[in-house]
């Protein structure tokens, strides 16, 4: 009966907080996310956007980094993860070769419905990333997930995958209604910023350069990443309220931040345990 196996399939939704670094999410202790499942600290695959969002869509998410066992095995035992995902029990690691990308393989395999809605130019639709996607987006705003959750129509038809890249926690921290002009800038940071050029936001503060490296400012971002979260908390609600019944949501984030410590900014060139340590946390509503 095509038309009951189809209802066993789980539409499903991935949450990228840009930028979200774990201990950011526990301490905006959201409640609404929390309806999901357990929180996790997970360790990202790379330390900046790209990179991450790739792995992402290989379908590996932030790893566990278990002991005495070998990766090929943990790769496996994680891909299947999603036969819960998308309420299946026919996938492991190799469905996906070989082009090993999950919205290739949900599309044409799995006859899913693909869409991105990203928030960071680096992510933007001429990308390979935008590869097995029926639609894919680069926002208006970089930090408007609210507009993302408003612009998404599930199909009927077919089961719906949605990756949302969101910026609201991705530097400099600003919420959709706070104007640019009252952004806090970090000299050395902004002339940068103005292109959202990800690659480069991040690095060695140095010491030399007073006003590079100040401890209050980097305090008052951190503060505002952990805002950014408590706010995002209200727009996963209207995200919980949007989706059909049958939908998987997984929280995370693509990598860490770091606002100073070891005199460290950002993240990207920077190899530090607080750019890999990152929240978790997935499940299905009803
Ligand atoms: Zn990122």
């Amino acid at each position: 009966m095509p038309a009951a196996r189809k209802q066993a399939h789980n539409n499903y939704v991935l949450v990228v907080f840009d930028s979200c670094r774990h201990d950011a999410f526990l301490r905006a202790k959201p409640k609404t996310i929390k309806r999901l499942g357990k929180l996790e600290k997970r360790w990202s695959y790379a330390s900046w956007t790209s990179p991450s969002h790739y792995n992402l869509l290989i379908g590996l998410m932030p790893h566990t980094s278990p002991k005495h066992v070998y990766a090929s095995e943990y790769y496996k035992k994680d891909f299947l993860k999603f036969n819960e995902r998308l309420g299946r029990d026919d996938i492991e690691f190799k469905s996906l070769v070989p082009k090993m990308f999950l919205p290739s393989f949900l599309r044409d395999t799995l006859g899913y419905r693909t869409n991105a809605m990203v928030s960071l130019p680096v992510l933007n639709p001429r990308t390979i990333l935008n590869t097995g996607f029926d639609t894919y987006k680069l926002m208006e705003k970089h930090n408007d997930m609210r507009a993302m959750v408003r612009q998404m129509s599930f199909s009927e038809e077919q089961p719906n995958f949605f990756l949302l890249n969101v910026g609201e926690t991705h530097y400099p921290y600003a919420l959709p209604d706070e104007p640019p002009d009252q952004w806090p800038r970090i000299s050395g940071v902004h002339g940068v910023f103005k292109h959202l050029d990800d690659e480069v936001v991040g690095g060695k503060l140095l010491v030399k350069k007073e006003k590079f490296f100040n401890n209050r400012k980097l305090a008052e971002l951190r503060q505002r990443q952990v805002d950014a979260v408590k706010h995002l908390d209200g727009v996963v609600e209207e995200l919980f309220d949007t989706v059909p019944k049958n939908t998987y949501i997984t929280i995370l984030a693509d990598h860490g931040e770091l606002f100073g410590e070891d005199r460290y900014f950002g993240h990207g060139p920077i190899h530090h345990d607080k750019v890999w340590e990152v929240p978790f946390i997935e499940g299905k509503l009803r």
